[in-house]
């Protein structure tokens, strides 16, 4: 814990001593209209994950999810866009930065919020995705897989293309969130 003093909040997951649960903290970030609420929503009904929605106030913008994964249950609460000033980004385990294949501009925008954390040395310690939301809409894509791919290498961290419309990787994101979040923890741990 001493090692942890300088950092603006303890990143140990908080454990739940009757069921030796770990929860984690997870930003979900990006521009406007991407399907960041979406995501969310969809992650609370994962039943291939045995996820279950533990939200207890729905006002606040943070849902929480139970995922039994690995033999090994984790909450995760999810805190949806929150703006740009109030990152407390110190205190997340982990980031999804979201952007529309559909939508240039919100691909602009993930890159700035990739840069931001990349420069924060937030990215060597948290787990981090670049989502390349609404892949269904091939049509009007406007976003190259592999120009996402490329951007996530370029800063060093996971990448998918997911669509709640068609929820196509929508169970993958979650499972790759929090596998990243366990490793990276148990890194900090030692
Ligand atoms: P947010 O502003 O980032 O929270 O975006 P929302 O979750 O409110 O989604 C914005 C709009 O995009 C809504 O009309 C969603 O139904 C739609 N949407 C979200 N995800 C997808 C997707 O994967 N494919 C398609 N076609 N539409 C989506
Ligand atoms: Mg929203």
């Amino acid at each position: 814990a001493a090692t942890r003093a300088s950092a603006p909040c303890s990143l140990a997951s908080s454990r739940d001593s009757s069921a030796g649960l770990s929860a984690y903290r997870v930003l979900v970030v990006g521009a406007s209209g991407v399907g960041k609420s979406s995501l969310i929503g969809q992650f609370m009904t994962s039943e291939y994950l045995h996820a279950y929605d533990t939200s207890i106030d729905d006002e606040s913008g943070e849902r929480s999810v139970c995922v039994l994964l690995a033999g090994e249950e984790s909450e995760i609460t999810f805190l949806d866009s929150p703006p740009d000033n109030t990152v407390g980004e110190g205190c997340a385990h982990g980031y999804c930065v979201v952007y529309s294949t559909a939508d240039r501009s919100s691909f602009l925008e993930a890159e700035r919020r990739l840069q931001a954390l990349w420069a924060g040395g937030h990215t060597a310690r948290r787990a981090v995705i670049l989502v390349g939301n609404k892949a269904d809409l091939a049509r009007s894509r406007a976003v190259n897989t592999d120009e996402g791919k490329t951007l996530a290498t370029s800063y060093e961290c996971k990448f998918i293309e997911t669509s709640v419309g068609i929820n196509h990787n929508v169970d993958e994101l979650l499972v790759g969130l929090l596998t990243q979040i366990r490793l990276k923890q148990q890194h900090a741990d030692r």
